[in-house]
């Protein structure tokens, strides 16, 4: 194949390619050393560091390969201390919490309390990929739980598409109508008895979470 003179790009528009690669390697001195083991005491994962990367978990896992980094990669890279690929990963909004992972691995690693450790450290630390919406319904769930002690299905789906797509709510206003209809949705909130004791309740590990 030969290559003519208009193949070679111009000096300024290489120059823009060339920033545009991306360095995929970190230094040492940019890992965080700490996160395997604050993820581990948020997961009773004290075996987590016993992980033989025999990727039986990835296998096993329903969604992987929908996943960026699969859960034994994940695993690693929490060891590791890839804090920020971690925690802006999609896997962890992926995970379906079906614990496949947790039953099949063969050192007994809570992989699933791993994700949710990780979850949990992402939004502490309002880390949401902008491409994820599950996280804005994980916060706005626990909100409606905080303030009334229960779920209402039409505010949370409502917050949910305002805050994400809320050109979506059109399409679905007609599904809605129709649960409506059968009793399956309700527009009035319901509470619990002990509604302020819960509130202080989950306020109280939400902050000793964050003091962590
Ligand atoms: S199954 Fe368990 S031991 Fe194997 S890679 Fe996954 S976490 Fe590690
Ligand atoms: S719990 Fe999550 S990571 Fe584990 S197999 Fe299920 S979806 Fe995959």
């Amino acid at each position: 194949m030969t290559t003519s003179f208009t193949d070679i790009p111009h000096p300024e528009q290489a120059f823009h390619q060339t920033e545009k690669i991306a360095r995929r390697i970190k230094y040492e001195s940019e890992l965080d050393p700490k996160f395997g083991d604050k993820i581990a005491t948020m997961a009773y994962g004290e075996k987590l560091f016993a992980c033989i990367q025999c990727g039986t978990c990835s296998a096993t896992c329903p969604l992987s390969h929908y996943m960026d980094y699969t859960p034994r990669k994940i695993i690693a890279m929490v060891r590791s201390g890839f804090r920020d690929e971690v925690l802006n990963s999609a896997t962890i909004w992926l995970c379906a919490s079906c614990y496949s992972c947790s039953v099949e691995c063969p050192k007994g690693i809570k992989i699933t309390d791993v994700m949710y450790a990780l979850k949990r450290e992402a939004m502490i630390n309002n880390i949401i990929p902008k491409h994820i919406p599950t996280p804005v319904l994980a916060k706005e769930f626990f909100h409606q739980i905080l303030a009334h002690g229960r779920n209402n299905e039409v505010q949370l789906i409502t917050r949910f598409y305002l805050l994400t797509k809320p050109w979506k709510m059109l399409k679905k206003a007609r599904i809605g109508f129709k649960l409506w209809r059968v009793g399956r949705l309700s527009f009035f909130e319901k509470g619990v008895k002990y509604k302020k004791l819960l509130h202080q309740y989950l306020t109280s590990v939400e902050q000793r979470e964050e003091a962590h």
